[in-house]
């Protein structure tokens, strides 16, 4: 399958013709520019013309031109220059007795920059020990800086730094407005422009703007990675960051000279294509066209004055990562606004911008070649059209199919977590029950639901939360699920609601709802982190009474290595102590315990796992409730301290497990073919499983006994309890996904619960393992 690789804001491949001249440079100019014979002459020379290309290129002064590694330090080169004049030649730098000043010194940002350039600031600022105080400018809806408050912070400035477009949006800065208040309220200011992105797609009349300083990158031009260029303006101050005679004494180093011919011959390129850029307009228009065709709710958040080689967009329903990841399957590489660590990280420039939470957090962005064609945008379209194929199956993975998701007698637990927040759905017979729904998850909840042709019962909350905010009511109008209910979402006994029944466990009745003939989910009240906190136990019933549990949602009662805590004026550790004691009762121990909170990838827990990993539940599984309530005390005053080995959060304090051997090498996965009994689990979304071609063709064709499960994150829980229920603790499980990360913890959390062989492996490992 042909890739298409839309990251060229990231960086662009090395352009042909440029890697056939570089390599003539790399054969016939390699020696020292600065050796004094012939061949040290030739390469020489070949710098010379390079940087009056460039200077011309961009119609500046010949003497401007640094060469530099790259943009990022460009930048720390001209940060360090203006913080190390400040420091050190700044005759109206006056320093009290605790190093603070008499004038106040400001260094000013956009909120939009590129990390790199707050990065350099602090460090320059604590380095060079300036004590300067940095200054986010915001910007407005439009992505330009506001020139109100920029006015305001000018006359204290020692510097400013902007950006000529940005990285994530493609948004163009008026840079004409920023040069007039500069010019007004501290014309005497350095500023650094980053102009990365800039560079051959807007024109920049540097001499007119009087910019002091301008970044450029070559890897984002079509030239070789490793070389950028730092302008600066005649009479700008510059000083070396370190030491040596090359680039005029300003950037010691041997030059680095294929790349740097690279750039000069990137900048001809630019200059001899700038009619492209119309073309790649209609190119945008027919994609974003294509794109709103497979999600009729998509928001195009770069709809300003922005260049035309990118869009960003977000999906409501859909973070950067699943997106990324549906794309990648689809052959389509995309990148988010931000580095994606966890899941839900969000873009900090839509944010600056005050877009919503969700479309910062779903942000994608495409980045196209100045070099696209047509044809290719026509084949790209026809790769997004299939990806709408793709997608109306993934809107249906809750098909009972045992082999995808293992549902135990027809019982679904969904789980959706939210920075730790978890929201359940429990669906039985096409009927649904929603447990602590997460505002933040509201849009995926529905979209299950709806996707699903669910019938919402009961939409209920284990208690009021103090942390975070429950959506339940708003779910409650969306779904039309019965409003008469108590404030936890309970229906009030008089509804005339068919589900209500009266349930026994050891001969005491308790409320419950009915989700079929023989499956229940009975109210417990279970006061304790909360007075009003209640606990749900769905359960197999016989005879109106409860005959197994399977799942139990503890709320915040009981969390996973810890317990909620009890310093609420509504707690009670004694009534924590009592509502636990008497739900073990009942509870055996390969019932699913699911709280409120997963704050460390475990998905759930049970009553033997807690008491092994948790002194308090041996206390009270030993019904010491003296030394309980000692410890519980000392525990929940950690919530205001910050200690290494806990993590410290508003509901209770979690330990952290630490498994060091949970990752298997190709060796080891070959050992465990031999043997029989293993499962192989691959945990990403069913939509990326089961388009995936290395699995498809190379695992599943080569022995179909490979055949990989697929478990998503969300269907995790199920399966726990599917394998606590019928598979043996020796068992080999080899959990899967992209990396070995995600699947890394569905490992670690399988070990938890006891299973002895539970490890992790990435899908390209796992393939060179098996074939
Ligand atoms: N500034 C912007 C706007 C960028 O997009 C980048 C690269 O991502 C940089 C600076 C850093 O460039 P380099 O990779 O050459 O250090």
């Amino acid at each position: 399958m042909r890739r298409f690789y839309l990251d060229y804001n990231a960086s662009t491949p090395v352009h042909y013709t440029i890697i056939n001249s570089i390599l003539y440079t790399m054969n016939e100019a390699f020696a020292n520019p600065s050796s004094q014979h012939t061949s040290g002459n030739k390469s020489a020379e070949i710098i010379k013309v390079s940087r009056q290309a460039v200077a011309n290129f961009m119609q500046v002064d010949l003497s401007g031109i640094i060469f530099t590694s790259g943009a990022t330090e460009a930048i720390n080169l001209a940060i360090y220059s203006v913080l190390f004049h400040e420091k050190f030649h700044n005759t109206n730098n006056v320093y009290d007795n605790n190093g603070k000043h008499d004038k106040p010194r400001t260094l000013l940002y956009s909120s939009v920059e590129h990390k790199c350039v707050i990065n350099a600031l602090v460090h320059w600022n604590t380095v060079l020990q300036l004590n300067y105080t940095i200054v986010e400018i915001p910007v407005d809806n439009n992505g330009q800086v506001v020139i109100e408050i920029l006015q305001q912070e000018l006359p204290n400035a020692a510097l400013l730094c902007v950006m000529a477009v940005n990285n994530e949006t493609g948004i163009i800065t008026d840079l004409e407005i920023i040069k007039d208040s500069i010019h007004i309220y501290n014309p005497d200011l350095p500023w650094l422009v980053d102009s990365v992105q800039a560079i051959g797609k807007v024109d920049i009349d540097f001499n007119k703007l009087g910019i002091s300083y301008a970044a450029f990158s070559g890897h984002k031009i079509y030239a070789p990675k490793g070389c950028g260029v730092l302008y600066v303006k005649p009479g700008s101050l510059l000083y070396p960051i370190f030491t040596g005679e090359q680039e005029n004494q300003y950037r010691a180093g041997t030059e680095n000279v294929p790349a740097i011919y690279g750039f000069r011959l990137a900048v001809d390129l630019l200059q001899n294509n700038k009619t492209l850029y119309n073309d790649i307009a209609k190119y945008r228009d027919m994609i974003i066209s294509e794109l709103t065709h497979i999600f009729p709710n998509i928001h195009i958040n770069n709809q300003q004055l922005a260049v035309s080689t990118v869009i960003n967009f977000s999906v409501p329903g859909f973070f950067s990562k699943e997106l990324i990841d549906i794309f990648a399957i689809f052959g389509i590489d995309v990148a988010s606004g931000s580095a994606c660590g966890s899941l839900n990280s969000e873009s900090y420039v839509l944010k600056a911008m005050g877009f919503d939470k969700w479309i910062a957090e779903g942000a994608i962005r495409m980045s196209f070649s100045l070099f696209t064609t047509h044809d290719e945008t026509v084949q790209l379209c026809q790769r997004i059209k299939s990806i709408a194929l793709g997608l109306s199956k993934y809107k249906t993975i809750n098909k009972h199919d045992v082999r995808y998701h293992y549902l135990t007698n027809n019982l679904n637990v969904i789980r959706f977590n939210y920075n730790g927040s978890n929201s359940w759905i429990i669906v039985n017979a096409g009927n649904c029950v929603i447990i602590d729904p997460v505002y933040e998850s509201i849009i995926k909840l529905k979209n299950y639901i709806l996707n699903n042709s669910l019938k919402g019962i009961a939409i209920l909350d284990t208690h009021g939360h103090a942390d975070h905010q429950s959506c339940a009511h708003m779910l409650r109008d969306l779904l039309a699920v019965n409003l008469n209910v108590d404030q936890l979402g309970w229906p009030i006994i008089n509804t005339n609601s068919e589900h209500l029944s009266r349930i026994a466990i050891n001969n005491k009745p308790y409320d419950a709802l009915m989700l079929d003939t023989n499956t229940a989910l009975i109210k417990i009240l279970t006061p304790g982190h909360t007075d009003d906190s209640r606990t749900f136990i769905i359960g197999s019933i016989n005879n109106c009474s409860l005959n197994s549990a399977l799942f139990m949602f503890s709320g915040d009662n009981i969390l996973i290595n810890g317990l909620g805590r009890t310093n609420f004026v509504t707690s009670s550790a004694t009534q924590l102590y009592e509502s636990i004691n008497h739900l073990s009762s009942f509870i055996s121990d390969n019932c699913m315990i699911c709280p409120a909170h997963d704050y460390n990838h475990s998905f759930a827990t049970t009553f033997i796992a807690e008491r092994t990993a948790n002194l308090l539940m041996q206390h009270i599984h030993n019904k010491e409730l003296a030394v309980f309530l000692h410890k519980k005390q000392e525990i929940d005053a950690l919530l205001n301290d910050s200690d290494s080995h806990m993590e410290i959060i508003k509901c209770g304090v979690v330990a952290t497990d630490n498994y060091a051997h949970n990752i298997i090498s190709i060796k080891e996965v070959q050992d465990i073919i031999r043997h029989q009994q293993y499962l192989f689990i691959d945990v990403r979304d069913s939509i990326v499983h089961n388009n995936d071609d290395t699995i498809n063709n190379n695992l599943i064709k080569t022995n179909p006994a490979y055949n990989i499960l697929n478990v998503p994150y969300t269907h995790m829980v199920n399966f726990m309890s599917y394998c606590l229920h019928n598979i043996s603790v020796d068992t080999d499980l080899l959990f899967t996904c992209n990396s070995g990360a995600a699947s890394l913890y569905a490992a670690q959390a399988f070990a938890r619960l006891g299973f002895k062989h539970s490890k992790s492996i990435s899908i390209a490992q796992l393939v060179e393992a098996i074939c």
